[in-house]
This record gives structure tokens, sequence and C-alpha cells, in this order.
């Protein structure tokens, strides 16, 4: 495969097929820097070297009553984690003070469950309009299933972004979680579109899916046309259903990226939780195909050390894209 052809024909706007998408996670691994030089190119059309920033404030951890396997807050899970009620006001302003110090663009209010309370969405909406004023960040709320009135007193609030990742792919989703569906999951983006929010939606890369299963949900997201997309690859914990599960490799996750990159092309394609752990010495090379990351720690996992973050930023000769208020989401 003629990896920088493939990039040129997606810049002319021409879809890559499943044929081709397939070849991307099967590049042989001593064409890998050439798959990544044709990502690098597609990247750098839409956002040259700049690099999104975003920070999690997990405002109420644990006690969920759904069960999905990979996650650690869950009704199935054993693993040893905080458990904590919505925060308050002030701590979620806290963290939105600490990452306007770091120069991060969007900071992203996380709370466990399978969705809201309007309880849960007055203290949000109290915080996300102080931050605006105060700060003028980019918020992005992921508080789980939406209703429609709750999705527009969110985006009345000044939340720019919601997060609802559909995770894996409508035929593997059953065998990550029975208590929602894959349509309960679409259905929660498509309400934040009619709100206005910009819809953010990913995936979670190393549950036991097929190759197959990884391009359909690059072509769901591009169907879905979410905004910005966190790629999270697994970081099996113990106590979790898939504890132990190691499938991934530094070059296969950079294939990943390469594939999201190829097939949304002018998404903000975000490396999200397991970034350390999975892509370890290679976490540089992730950024020729992705433009964003996550600073900090994840919800129940701890991230590298912040400066280890911008130290990788700098080295690669990429900038950070930090500009509150004006900044393009
Ligand atoms: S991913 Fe969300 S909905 Fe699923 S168990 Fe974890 S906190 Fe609950």
């Amino acid at each position: 495969m003629d990896w920088l052809l493939l990039a040129d024909r997606v810049l002319t706007g021409e879809e890559i097929t499943d044929d081709e998408a397939l070849s991307i996670l099967n590049c042989p691994d001593d064409e890998l820097l050439l798959l990544l030089q044709g990502a690098y190119r597609i990247r750098q059309t839409y956002y040259g070297n700049k690099v999104k920033l975003n920070m999690i404030m997990n405002a109420k951890s644990g006690l969920c009553p759904e069960n999905c396997g990979y996650c650690s807050q869950s009704s199935l899970s054993t693993a040893s984690i905080p458990t904590y009620k919505m925060v308050n006001k002030d701590t979620i302003l806290q963290g939105a003070k600490r990452a306007y110090e770091a120069k991060i663009g969007t900071y992203c209010i996380v709370a466990s469950g399978r969705g809201p309370s309007d309880k849960e969405i007055d203290v949000v909406v109290s915080a996300v309009k102080e931050i605006k004023e105060t700060y003028g960040l980019k918020v992005c709320a992921c508080l789980g299933i939406l209703k429609p009135e709750q999705a527009l007193r969110l985006k009345e609030a000044g939340v720019d972004r919601y997060n609802h990742n559909i995770n894996t792919s409508k035929e593997h989703h059953p065998y990550i979680t029975t208590s929602h569906t894959y349509d309960d999951r679409v259905r929660t983006v498509e309400t934040v579109k009619e709100a206005g929010m910009s819809p953010c939606s990913g995936v979670i890369i190393g549950m036991k899916e097929t190759k197959q299963d990884v391009i359909a949900m690059a072509r769901s997201l591009k169907a879905l046309d979410a905004d910005s997309i966190p790629v999270n690859f697994l970081h099996a914990i113990d106590g979790t259903p898939l504890a132990g599960t190691k499938d991934l490799n530094p070059r296969y996750c950079l294939k990943v990226l390469a594939l999201f990159r190829y097939m949304n092309p002018t998404k903000e394609i975000r490396i999200s939780g397991g970034r350390e752990v999975n892509l370890r010495s290679l976490q540089p090379l992730g950024l020729y195909a992705a433009n964003s990351i996550f600073v900090g720690d994840y919800l129940t996992t701890a991230g590298q050390e912040k400066h280890a973050d911008f130290q990788m930023i700098e080295d690669l000769g990429f900038d950070i894209d930090f500009a509150p208020a004006s900044y393009a989401i």
C-alpha cells in the first residue's frame, strides 16, 4: 500500500474502503513510519502542529449501577477505588483554576452513573456559568445518558461539548455491557447535537473486539459526525470483568490512531485513557496521527506527570493549543 497516496486521496475528500482500513490495521511494522507520515500529512493539513489539551475532573466516582465490563466504577467491579457522590461547585471550580493555570484548553467534568439527576445537573450548570465567566475555558461534560431537557440546560449554561462514548461496535456492545444498549448511547449523542453542543464520542480499544469491529467504530463515529473522538486503549483494572486482558502492543495502537485519522480526517482525535501503559515509549509517535491528549490523571488511574506531557510536546516541536474564549472547539 502506498500510504502517502492514500493520505492524498483522503485529503481530496475520498473515503477509504473497508479493505484499505483493514490494511491500515494490518500494516507491516516496517511500514509503520510511512503509515504515520500519511496520517501526519492529514493531521497537519487540519491542525498544523497544534496539540489540544484536556483535563478531567472526576466529579462523582464509583457507585454506578451499570455493568460496563471495562469500568472500575461499575456494579460488577471489586476494584479498590475512591467512591463519592457529586462534588460541590467549589471543588469543580478549583479544578477549573488548575486547568487554566496549566494552560489546559478544555476542562472535562465527568460523573459516574447511568445518567445525571436533575440535582446533579444543577451543580454542573452553576459551576459552568462561573467557569465561563472567570476562566473562559472550553467545558466538556460527561455525565451519562442525557434527557433532552437536561441537554438544553447544559447548553444554556455554556457547556461547549458533551462526551458520550460509543465505546465499541454495535455488534460487540452486548459483550461489554447489558445494562444499556449501543442505541441508548447513540441516542444521547444525537440529543447532544440537537441541543447544539459539540458531540464528543469515542472508543475503547483492546476489549477483545475484532479488527472489523474497530473499523465499524471509526465508520460509526464518522456517520455520527462526532467532532471529537477519544481513542482509549484498555487499561485492564484488577477487579473488573476484563482484568488480565492484554491484547495490545504499542505498534498496533499507533495503527489504530492512524486508522481513525484516515477515516475521520478533519476531527479532533484524542489519545485517551491507557495511553501511558499501552503506547509506552512510543507515545510521542501517536501525536503524528492524533492532535489531542488528556493531561493529568484519568478517572480512576494515574496519568504520567504533567511535565512529561509538556516535555513530549516540546520535544516533538509541536505547540500547545491554548486560547481561552476564542479557542475553536
Ligand atoms: S462506564 Fe459509566 S455507565 Fe458504565 S459502569 Fe462506568 S460509570 Fe457506569
